[in-house]
């Protein structure tokens, strides 16, 4: 069936995203997305399941390549 412009409209009224909602890290505090392990320290539930140190180590690499590159040009 043919959707017209206003019931395209009507429609999409609802599609809108909602704010954002965080839940506390048990261990550290900060917020992070619920279900979701935690980017300061890389734990879920108590756990450790993230390699926070070599994530952070990875970064910087990427960042000092970067840069070298750019001053290069
Ligand atoms: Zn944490």
């Amino acid at each position: 069936m043919r959707h017209t412009r206003s019931n395209k409209g009507n429609v999409r009224s609802h599609h809108a995203l909602g704010e954002l909602r965080f839940s506390a890290c048990s261990s550290c505090g900060k917020k992070h997305l619920p279900h979701t392990a935690c980017e300061n320290c890389g734990k879920y539930n108590g756990r450790v399941v993230l390699d926070v140190h070599s994530r952070i180590a990875k970064k910087d690499k990427k960042a000092k390549e970067k840069a070298k590159t750019e001053s290069k040009q």
